[in-house]
């Protein structure tokens, strides 16, 4: 492409990044497969509406590579693969439950399978490109890369638990008991972490651990530094009017956001990993500023899906200060990349309320609102390559390995519809021959 004027390059970079946007957000589209054989390797790659989160793995016996992406669908059939390559015999995919989408890959020998994600470059867009070397050939480390790293040992999901204000700044004070906003965030922070690492494949860190004051910045990098999925900020704030009352959730505001993202490019050091694995350093600022902005905005969505449920745990408990999630421009809320909520427990400048926040068993009540609503969220979204994902999973695919006939359909049909062989469908399900009848249950054999 050969561009001249200035104004048209900056056009044509918004037209481009516009349908990128709208995207991410919602189903990554699988818009073409393509496979060259190289002398040592084979490549595919498949060519992506955005990026994409997705899972690789090999299977033995027959010997086949599966592709797991999620949020992804197929706009148009794959089409014919060049033939003749070392590696690969045939490809099979489907959609999946949960609006995943496998491709498997039929392999002729045992691979060692490495992958990337590329962004937009050239005439090309998103791509996923997958190598394949014999396993027996060069030693090549296996790979998946992605928005978050799904390592076949599920990992526990991080909650960064941070306790508001402390040391030197003690927050706001309730007036009757002279109570410290500093104690109280702490005294919840800990019951809410003790609950947390009792559930199963969850875990808590606080970003204090005592009565000590860490900045702001550092918080979120605490969080960082642990890998948080989520960082829930706890606070129990005063107001002008000791009438006020009842408890409320934050996520940041957009306009918040905006200004800070030009913050975080002035450190481009620091932003380089926040955008998915796409480095800032070779982009002008604009394009710059539009990818953080992506992946800001989904990052806000997800606080806000997180947050929603934390609100309506704690008005289960007690008052709400106002119906909604409110938004606000803190700076612990600023991560780009991890979901972020603030909740403000209660007005400690309310006697009543100075009283619930310093007793213990309130406070646990508090803990346990805030866990339950953490938790269900974490069971809605699961990160990928979790226990909780797994489970899920699991639960998905029990769902759909069973399927009820229906009138007209034939078992190559079936067969063909989830991937699978008629023979398989045969032996799975003990049938003597293809006729099958309306409203009989098959099983589906896994691929
Ligand atoms: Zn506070």
């Amino acid at each position: 492409m050969n561009i001249r004027y200035p104004g048209f390059h900056f056009c044509l970079l918004v037209l481009l990044l516009l349908p990128v946007w709208a995207e991410a957000a919602s189903t990554t589209e699988i818009q073409g497969l393509r496979l060259w054989n190289a002398p040592d390797h084979t490549r595919l790659v498949f060519d992506l509406s955005s990026t994409v989160e997705y899972r690789l793995f090999t299977l033995e016996k027959p010997h086949r590579l599966v592709i797991d992406f999620n949020a992804t669908s197929l706009r148009k059939k794959l089409g014919n693969l060049p033939s003749g390559s070392r590696h690969v015999s045939k490809v099979r995919y489907a959609a999946q439950p949960g609006n995943r989408f496998r491709v498997v890959l039929d392999l002729q020998l045992p691979v060692r399978p490495r992958s990337f994600l590329l962004r937009p470059s050239g005439e090309y867009g998103h791509r996923l490109v997958i190598d394949l070397y014999d396993r027996n050939g060069q030693v090549q480390p296996v790979t998946t890369t992605g928005k978050k790293k799904s390592a076949s040992a599920p990992r526990d999901i991080v909650v960064a638990i941070d306790p508001g204000h402390g040391g030197e700044d003690p927050g706001a004070r309730g007036k009757r008991l002279r109570a410290r906003e500093k104690d109280v965030t702490l005294a919840i922070a800990r019951k809410l972490k003790r609950l947390i690492d009792a559930e199963p494949g969850m875990r808590a860190i606080l970003t204090r651990k005592g009565d000590y004051y860490v900045g702001l910045r550092k918080r979120m990098q605490i969080a960082r530094r642990h890998h948080a999925d989520l960082f829930v900020s706890i606070h129990a704030d005063a107001f002008r009017n000791s009438k006020a009352r009842g408890a409320s959730v934050f996520v940041l505001s957009r306009r918040g956001a905006s200004s800070e993202a030009a913050r975080w490019l002035a450190a481009k050091e620091n932003a380089s990993d926040l955008v998915g694995g796409v480095s800032l350093d070779d982009k002008d600022d604009i394009l710059a500023s539009v990818l953080l902005d992506l992946a800001q905005t989904g990052t806000l969505a997800a606080s806000m899906r997180a947050a929603t449920l934390v609100h309506r745990e704690m008005g289960k408990i007690g008052k709400l200060h106002g119906d909604r999630i409110q938004n606000a421009g803190f700076v612990v809320l600023k991560s780009p990349d991890i979901p972020s909520m603030l909740v403000e427990t209660g007005f400690i400048s309310n006697p009543t309320e100075e009283r619930n926040l310093t007793s213990g068993r309130h406070q646990q009540k508090i803990a346990k609102a805030i866990f339950r609503g953490i938790r269900r969220y974490f069971q809605l979204e699961p990160p990928p390559g979790t226990r909780l994902a797994l489970e899920k999973q699991k639960k998905l695919e029990q769902q759909a390995s069973r399927y009820v006939i229906q009138p007209g359909d034939t078992l190559s049909e079936i067969a063909a519809k989830h991937s699978v062989s008629v023979a398989s469908l045969r032996s799975e399900n003990r049938l003597k021959s293809d006729q099958i009848r309306v409203g009989q249950v098959l099983r589906i054999p896994r691929t």
